[in-house]
């Protein structure tokens, strides 16, 4: 419930009244024209043959074309306005309806399918520019991803005023899930070779595998010296000292028991080895560079785990 002056709204109700304004959007008029970066140009049609293996010589070879003239790949047709600059303040239709599907909660997108009509070919030195509507949006339906809506965006594509090719982009706008509702976080696999490293956690101390042969320390722990192929292992504990090696952010999708968004950390401990962990729960991820000293803690992860992560140093 959301109090919108002294009325308490029910959120359900603001959702359907954002669907409805959002089928008000719906329809055959398209928005304003957005215009190519670049005309179709041999460059560009040079890549993509490459990347795609495409070697039909319609496209590249003037001597070999059948038609006098080289003409594009007809798949390229979307590579002709990426890019295209758009007005902010005179947003097409399909646009007006996302904003009301972000702000009924759908606010995921995954694209289900994109056809395209080629009507004609393109010429090297034709700019090709694109207009767009929502032609549809579905009644809530239950995916794997979450519930969702599905809608098809169309794509006009136009050289000048003439109709050249049509796209037609179905995509689902879903609920994602919150972490809170994906269980809990996976548990290790402890075998002879790391049951020391997850014993140590229970006691609170970070091991760090240590070579009986020669002495030098690992991680990961491994079955074997690959220095000097002993087998005889001991560990050493780390001070729990050390600095940011490498770092990643994760916001999306949603990972069992892990709180978004979630900082996994390559620590270089003062020891010599690298761990991975993560950043520990409260500290801020856009504080987090390469090099910034962290200090171990271990911390309970929903579904009780004891599992350890870093903190900046204090
Ligand atoms: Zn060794």
């Amino acid at each position: 419930m959301t109090a919108v002056g002294d009325v308490a709204v029910d959120a359900a109700v603001t959702a359907a009244a954002l669907i409805e304004e959002a089928r008000s959007f719906l329809g055959p008029t398209p928005g304003p024209a957005r215009v190519g970066r670049d005309p179709v140009n041999l460059p560009m049609v040079h890549h993509w043959c490459q990347a795609l293996d495409d070697r039909n010589p319609a496209y590249v070879d003037p001597d070999a074309s059948t038609r006098g003239h080289l003409i594009a790949p007809p798949g390229m047709l979307q590579t002709w306005i990426m890019d295209a600059p758009r007005d902010p303040s005179a947003p097409s239709p399909n646009e007006e309806v996302m904003r009301r599907l972000d702000a009924a909660g759908y606010t995921s997108v995954v694209a289900v399918n994109y056809d395209h009509d080629y009507l004609r070919e393109l010429s090297l030195g034709e700019r090709v520019s694109v207009r767009t509507y929502a032609e549809d949006l579905s009644e809530e339906k239950q995916t794997a991803l979450g519930p969702g809506r599905f809608t098809t965006t169309v794509y006009e594509y136009l050289v000048g005023d003439e109709v050249v090719g049509i796209g037609r982009m179905r995509i689902l706008k879903f609920r994602p899930p919150r972490a809170s509702d994906v269980g809990e976080r996976v548990r290790p696999a402890v075998g002879r070779d790391n049951a020391f490293f997850w014993d140590g956690v229970k006691e609170g101390e970070l091991r760090i595998q240590q070579c009986g042969g020669c002495g030098m320390l690992r991680h990961p722990p491994a079955p074997l010296c690959a220095r000097c192929a002993s087998t005889d292992q001991g560990y050493v504990v780390a001070s729990g000292r050390g600095v940011v090696y490498s770092h990643v952010t994760h916001h999306y999708p949603p990972l069992a028991g892990v709180e978004m968004p979630h900082t996994a950390l390559l620590v270089e401990l003062e020891e010599g080895v690298r761990v991975i962990s993560e950043l520990a729960s409260g500290a801020d991820p856009a504080q987090v560079r390469i090099g910034l000293p962290v200090e171990l803690v271990f911390q309970k992860v929903p579904g009780g785990q004891l599992l350890p992560a870093f903190r900046p140093a204090s």
